[in-house]
């Protein structure tokens, strides 16, 4: 995966392929030119570098010369096609043939049939290296094509994502992922753990709770839950780079992932700049911190209430809830501000049915 401005984006042609495509046009047109003297016009920017290989394929007698036309803005056809570089003068009588690098909606192709409608040229063909056949309105018939693409944002090999990329020797294709990844925001016993079970149902994510994953490794005697348990036994926060280690190691385990509810993480601002930095290595960031809000009376009684069953004995005991708290205030809220700053948190209203609150999360999530 490489990064171009605030894309991602994949291998999709290999040089190779590109290479072989760019000899069969160049063959193709060697024989239908035999004995002639073709002008190949280049359509700038993108064509560059398909104009380069392509005459370093076709070594028979020809001439060359350029046009500069332009659609794109972004990631999107403008449609407004300006002429930038006009037509060269001798091409009276000849046989012009057009190299695109890429023919998509047709546009660009409308314009440049328009400039030659005004000349006396003998004949004028197209041949284009990548050919977008879904989304051609098929105006005019496109004489040689190297590669047919499906509707997909692509740079490299002379085409560009404003501006970057046009070096790249093979063609990478835009990442399009649509993850939704969420951070669910609260104090112990605010219900992150529940509702993150009804959210990842609704929205097919993949949820990681730290908490969980340290009472697996206390569980199962593993070092890292022997060097746990001696923090969350106190209600204290288990050391940041422990904790970001494992919780990267569990999304690396995910990759087909189409989002991940991250639950008691991050707990401290070292670990959520660790997270932004760490998802961005994936092309990945967090879409929303959504936080759950309920006063810390009820949060007590709910946490005495779920010891009861669940054994946990960070639950059963209220001078550790009240240090969780502590530590919470002291080190967790400040992410608030975090968040905000990134115009990504979102409260919600922690208390009433379970069902509710669902409800009230998914809005959010709709809204994103
Ligand atoms: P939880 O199940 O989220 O309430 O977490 C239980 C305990 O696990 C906490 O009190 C901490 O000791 C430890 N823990 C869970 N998540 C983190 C985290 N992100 N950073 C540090 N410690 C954590």
């Amino acid at each position: 995966m490489i990064q171009l401005h605030d894309k991602f984006f994949k291998p999709f042609i290999s040089e190779k392929e590109i290479q072989q495509a760019v000899q069969r046009i160049a063959d193709k047109v060697a024989e239908d030119y035999k004995g002639q003297t073709p002008i190949f016009v280049g359509v700038l920017n993108g064509s560059f570098m398909f104009v380069a290989d392509f005459l370093k394929a076709y070594q028979h007698p020809c001439e060359v010369s350029f046009v500069k036309l332009s659609s794109y803005q972004g990631l999107t056809s403008t449609g407004i096609v300006e002429t930038l570089l006009d037509l060269p003068d001798n091409i009276e009588g000849r046989s012009v043939i057009i190299l695109e690098d890429i023919i998509d909606t047709g546009r660009t192709l409308k314009e440049l049939v328009h400039l030659f409608s005004n000349t006396n040229v003998k004949e004028f063909k197209i041949a284009s290296l990548f050919y977008k056949s879904e989304v051609y309105n098929g105006e005019y018939a496109i004489d040689y094509f190297g590669i047919e693409i499906p509707d997909r944002f692509i740079v490299g090999y002379g085409l560009d994502y404003n501006e970057l990329g046009r070096n790249l020797k093979e063609v990478y294709e835009l990442n399009q992922k649509h993850m939704i990844n969420l951070v669910l925001f609260g104090k112990p016993g605010a219900g992150k753990g529940t509702q993150a079970e009804f959210l990842k149902e609704q929205y097919n994510l993949k949820h990681i709770s730290t908490g969980d994953l340290f009472r697996f490794n206390m569980k199962n005697n593993t070092e890292l839950g022997q060097l746990a348990k001696s923090y969350m036994d106190k209600g204290d926060l288990v050391p940041d780079e422990v904790t970001i280690k494992m919780l990267q190691e569990d999304v690396e385990k995910n990759p087909d992932a189409s989002g991940f509810i991250f639950d008691g993480f991050p707990r401290t601002t070292a670990q959520a700049e660790a997270l932004d930095t760490f998802l961005a290595t994936k092309g990945m960031k967090i879409d929303a911190t959504i936080a759950l809000e309920a006063n810390d009376e009820i949060l007590i009684q709910r946490l005495l209430e779920r010891g009861k069953v669940s054994g946990r004995s960070d639950d059963q005991d209220e001078d550790k809830i009240r240090n969780r708290f502590d530590e919470y205030n002291q080190k967790t809220a400040p992410l608030k501000d975090f968040y905000e700053a990134q115009g990504k948190f979102h409260s919600v209203n922690g208390i009433g049915a379970i069902d509710e609150i669902t409800m009230r999360l998914g809005k959010v999530i709709e809204e994103l």
